[in-house]
């Protein structure tokens, strides 16, 4: 793109203008922060439970280029907590599913569905020249496998995790932060988890608040600190996190 088609596809139309309307008019907000939104580029690695309120929130907020990858087609049991897909759909790929949601809700943004499995092979281009990395994957080799890429490309990551009625949020950043095998040296056991549609709606919502702020330069992000939320008793506990000096990912 030329320096004059950039600027040109930076400039907002009436329709933007008026969509962005009242997140414009939060304090230090304004059209420079959501030109920093639009010209940004997020990898979402998931399109299911935490995906789907991150997907939503970031589509709706106008980032202007979001990369949703997932290779699994919808089940009937997705359907308790992603709601970015619907009963109709079953069957069908979630990235594409994905797709039409989010372009459904804001055409001036743009999409790109990837129903690809992810892979050591192909997660370099997947990832590409993103400015962020949502970690919103269900299976812990999959999630080391972006970890690393994002470390070795220095690109940020926000980690999500839940299970039941518990979440867990994280922002890492090589090399300013943990990376996510600093702190979880091994994967859990895979399983089919118990789980409550509210709540990856929540933790995804936290997860997409700390990329708009990230993206528009806003606030203070979960660097080396993870909130941990309790959702059966609504607590919510903040745990400093700290680099593994031998962490075979992060300290080579
Ligand atoms: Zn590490």
């Amino acid at each position: 793109m030329t320096v004059k088609n950039q600027k040109e596809s930076l400039k907002f139309k009436k329709s933007e203008r008026e969509r962005y309307s009242r997140q414009m008019i939060i304090t230090n907000w304004g059209e420079e922060t959501q030109k920093k939104i639009k010209s940004s580029k997020v990898f979402i690695a998931g399109a299911g439970g935490l995906g789907s309120p991150v997907s939503i929130n970031l589509a709706v907020a106008g980032v202007g280029t979001i990369r949703i990858c997932d290779y699994d087609c919808l089940v009937l049991s997705n359907l308790n907590r992603q709601f970015l897909h619907n009963d109709s759909r079953i069957g069908m790929n979630k990235a594409r599913s994905a797709k039409m949601t989010l372009e459904g809700l804001n055409p001036d943004v743009v999409v790109e569905a990837v129903e690809e499995k992810i892979t050591e092979e192909n997660i370099d281009d997947l990832i590409g020249d993103s400015d962020l990395v949502i970690d919103c994957m269900d299976n812990y080799p999959t999630r080391y496998l972006i970890n690393a890429t994002a470390v070795k490309k220095k690109i940020p990551m926000i980690h999500g995790g839940i299970w039941g009625l518990e979440g867990m949020v994280t922002f890492f950043h090589h090399p300013e932060t943990p990376c996510l095998a600093c702190i979880f040296p091994d994967a859990p056991p895979q399983e089919v988890f118990p789980v409550l549609g509210a709540t990856p709606g929540i933790t995804g919502s936290i997860q997409a608040m700390e990329a708009l702020k990230y993206l528009g330069k806003q606030g203070t992000l979960l660097k080396g600190r993870i909130l941990w939320c309790d959702y059966s008793e609504m607590s919510f506990k903040e745990v400093k996190i700290k680099k593994n000096p031998d962490c075979p990912v992060c300290s080579v």
